[in-house]
């Protein structure tokens, strides 16, 4: 990651959402982190693993599960990006939990087969990157050697699918004893697939999501025991998303351990053998409240990364520069200090952004603007 230019105006404005992370952060809390990647992708990124360590580092977390990105060098079946995990997961002394990705098209169950004996302890199935659909039976035997193995299944379930929500349900309710983590907030297709899986006993959900409202709208559909803390690196980082998951968890009114089940304690009774905590029902009710200055504040920050991502810089400014604004406000009523804190993050963010390195950084202060601004609740009375 280059260092931006001006590490001091990034320190300053990201201050006080640290100091908030660690005013909400439950004592004696294991962080883990249950969607990471290493190795290279094709689109470019890649991620080392001392890179993913001090990435966990930086957020507290010890452990994490880890698979290989969408390697160029993938053919045939994922082995050689496999092994590699498998290799590096070895060398992080334990704090590494390797899950193997497959090819439906390459002999997915040989190597899932291969993986589980050289130590892999998941499943990782990535739609979009591997073009399928679940829609025809062949998945149902790698489906039943998780079952059988007890390992758990990750699958993306974010931007950029077909309708596979039928497929996908069908296919996890004729494996009822399968754990299935639908991550990114089963963004592709929340509504359908949380309402028609939820009698499933063992369906997880991710909160590596862009947009806060997708992870707040969780807490209203399923268990809190059912959603797990990630972040997606090299795309996310841990600890920008851990002040997302306080935040949320805050906003969601949940309890100390039920946040540490969110935060890693639902993951590490899975990982570590103990099976699934027993699922509550869902917190919410259908809305949420916000407050109409912070809404504005919302509306014009969340265009800002998609603008960035798609290189119209022009359009990323003029947004953000709309989001100041709405910030400035003389009779700012019980959120001064959201208003003060975010204001100044995203001012921060406009002079980052157009220094060289400067976009990581920038993002991050508008990613945790958007978070604040949308789940800003007033204290319990
Ligand atoms: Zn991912």
């Amino acid at each position: 990651m280059v260092q931006p230019v001006n590490d001091s105006l990034y320190a300053q404005a990201l201050a006080p959402f640290l100091a908030e992370t660690e005013r909400l952060r439950p004592p004696d809390c294991e962080l883990i982190d249950a969607h990471t990647h290493l190795g290279l992708d094709e689109d470019g990124r890649s991620l080392a693993l001392p890179q993913l360590l001090s990435l966990l580092d930086a957020a507290g977390a010890r452990r994490a599960c880890v698979f290989p990105l969408h390697d160029p060098e993938r053919r045939p079946g994922y082995r050689v990006p496999n092994d590699r995990v498998l290799e590096w997961s070895r060398e992080s002394d334990g704090r590494l939990v390797p899950f193997c990705r497959l090819d439906p098209s390459e002999d997915p169950v040989g190597e899932t087969e291969r993986c589980l004996a050289a130590g892999a302890r998941g499943i990782k199935l990535h739609p979009r990157a591997q073009d399928f659909v679940f829609d025809g039976g062949e998945m149902d035997g790698v489906f039943r050697l998780a079952e059988s193995e007890r390992v758990p299944i990750l699958i993306h379930a974010g931007r950029g699918l077909p309708p596979l929500a039928e497929g996908l349900v069908d296919l996890a309710l004729r494996h009822p004893g399968a754990v299935v983590i639908l991550a990114h907030g089963a963004i592709c297709d929340q509504g359908i697939l949380t309402s028609a899986l939820a009698e499933h006993p063992g369906v997880l959900y991710d909160i590596s999501c862009f947009f806060p409202l997708d992870v707040i709208e969780l807490f209203a559909r399923v268990p809190p025991e059912r959603i797990v803390f990630a972040s997606d690196p090299p795309y996310g980082a841990p600890a920008t998303t851990l002040y997302l998951a306080l935040r949320v968890a805050r906003q969601a009114r949940l309890s100390d351990a039920t946040t540490r089940a969110l935060l890693g304690g639902t993951m590490a009774a899975l990982l570590d053998g103990d099976g699934l905590p027993a699922a509550s029902a869902p917190l919410r009710g259908a809305s949420i409240t916000l407050s109409g200055r912070l809404a504005r504040v919302y509306g014009y920050a969340s265009l800002v990364g998609p603008a960035l991502f798609s290189g119209i810089a022009d359009q990323a400014v003029a947004m953000l520069e709309m989001a100041v604004a709405a910030c400035r406000d003389p009779d700012p009523g019980e959120d001064e200090e959201a208003l003060q804190t975010i204001g100044a993050a995203l001012a921060a963010a406009g002079k980052l952004m157009v220094e060289e390195g400067g976009a990581r950084p920038a993002i991050d202060l508008v990613y945790r603007s958007i978070v604040r601004a949308a789940t800003e609740v007033p204290d319990p009375a």
